[in-house]
């Protein structure tokens, strides 16, 4: 499938490409309105606020978010149980909202019609025109994804299928009566209905008219990602949704690398810990404050989603920062000398050397410096041991940014098969 070109008229909105200067005048001006009218219409937002010590004119840039706590979901559901339905963060009368959702947890999020225009770029960035008809696979069912989906899949145009999850063979009787050209769903999901299609004789390239994909909700591993798009000739798009604060947060341009920021959110990088923004490159939890929900007072909910993002220019011509993708969670994170090191990123670094069979890191404290070592089997005893520890301590550094302390190879069934990846043997005292 073609790229989309970096023209002007490639853009669904002007947003998209405005200077870096322009755009923090601009985030900056709508955080500061967010923010007054947060404090006055919501009273949890004004209780957050007063509590903390800040007023809204203390809230200028996106630096200042840093003088207020973070609210994570089980704040959330904690302080809707306390304070029902909504705990204290609708801004307007309630018989004015449009649509209220159950999102997992459960918690209360209420929408407006307004909201959910701005959700339509991605798709666009993703492909998806007029002409196009689109199956949404998201439930339409309590929570957000479906109905939301439906209507940004609408903003660009094509035509939207109200499908819903499941039932595998009603789907693909209707990417085949309908004609089919784009999919909105899990990659999971595509995957288990182009391998029923072909166990129903179907050639999927062939009989099906499917060319663009959008994913959310799920990982999308690149060998899955190369399937899809080499195989079968489907163009593959992903973006970075969180519930409860109203949407896409993030999402993929043609060039595939990295999910560009929405301009409808202030997206901080921060230590989960200490709540302090991050820099470009540095670890950390996504925490996000919608700019675009008037409906809604939440400012900074913590998703505890683990992240980094990248400022460099990126060659579509949008130029907002982008997101690298979801390393982990915050609490399947260690901190060592003030770096996340996080499980599953370090086993993609020492797992992708064929010679290891397990591994296990321990972290732990001499006089005022953390040390992290990684205890290793090796497959084959006669393994060039000095060799394996240079790659492994290579590999490490680049992918987790964190840079080895020693390498100990154990005997072979030392570290149990259900072990923890990461032990931390510190005591603070
Ligand atoms: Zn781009």
């Amino acid at each position: 499938m073609a790229m989309i070109s970096a023209g002007r008229g490639e853009f669904f909105d002007e947003l998209e490409i405005m200077p870096p200067e322009t755009r923090k005048e601009y985030l900056n001006q709508r955080l500061r309105q967010t923010v007054r009218h947060a404090y006055r219409n919501a009273p949890a937002t004004k209780e957050i606020f007063d509590k903390a010590g800040v007023s809204p004119a203390d809230i200028q840039t996106v630096k200042d978010l840093e003088k207020l706590p973070i609210t994570r979901k089980t704040d959330l559901i904690e302080l809707q149980k306390a304070n029902p339905p909504f705990g204290g963060f609708l801004t307007i009368p309630v018989e004015d909202v449009d649509r209220i959702f159950i999102p997992p947890g459960p918690t209360y999020e209420p929408h407006f019609t307004e909201n959910i225009k701005w959700f339509a770029k991605s798709f666009y960035a993703a492909g998806f025109r007029k002409g196009d008809v689109v199956i949404n696979s998201f439930t339409y069912h309590m929570s957000p994804a479906g109905m939301v989906l439906h209507e940004s899949v609408r903003a660009c145009g094509s035509v939207a299928i109200a499908m819903g999850t499941g039932n595998t063979e009603i789907q693909i009787q209707t990417m085949l009566h309908l004609k089919v050209t784009g999919f909105v769903g899990t990659p999971s999901f595509l995957m288990t209905i182009i391998k029923r299609a072909e166990e129903m004789g179907y050639n999927f390239r062939r009989d099906f008219a499917l060319r663009l994909a959008w994913f959310t909700g799920e990982m999308l591993p690149p060998s899955l990602r190369k399937t899809l798009e080499e195989d079968y000739q489907i163009s593959t798009s992903q973006a970075y949704a969180v519930t409860d604060t109203g949407g896409a947060i993030a999402y993929e341009c043609p060039r595939k690398s990295g999910m560009h920021l929405m301009d409808e959110y202030i997206i901080e990088i921060v230590d989960p810990d200490t709540g302090k923004q991050l820099g470009p490159g540095e670890i950390g939890e996504i925490v996000v404050t919608p700019l675009h929900n008037k409906v809604w007072g939440l400012i900074r909910f913590g998703t505890g989603d683990l992240s980094s993002y990248i400022t460099e220019p990126c060659p579509c011509g949008r130029t907002a920062n982008r997101l690298v993708g979801i390393v982990g969670r915050a609490g399947d994170a260690v901190k060592v000398r003030g770096m996340f090191v996080i499980a599953k990123q370090a086993e993609q670094a020492v797992l992708s050397l064929n010679e290891v069979s397990q591994f296990q890191l321990v972290v732990s404290r001499k006089g005022q410096r953390d040390e992290i070592t990684l205890k290793v089997e090796a497959k084959d005893k006669a393994v060039d041991r000095k060799k394996l520890a240079d790659d492994l301590s290579k590999r490490f550094q680049s992918l987790c940014r964190v840079k080895l302390d020693g390498i100990e190879f154990v005997e072979k069934g030392t570290i149990p098969e259900q072990r923890q990846t990461i032990v931390d043997e510190r005591t603070w005292e």
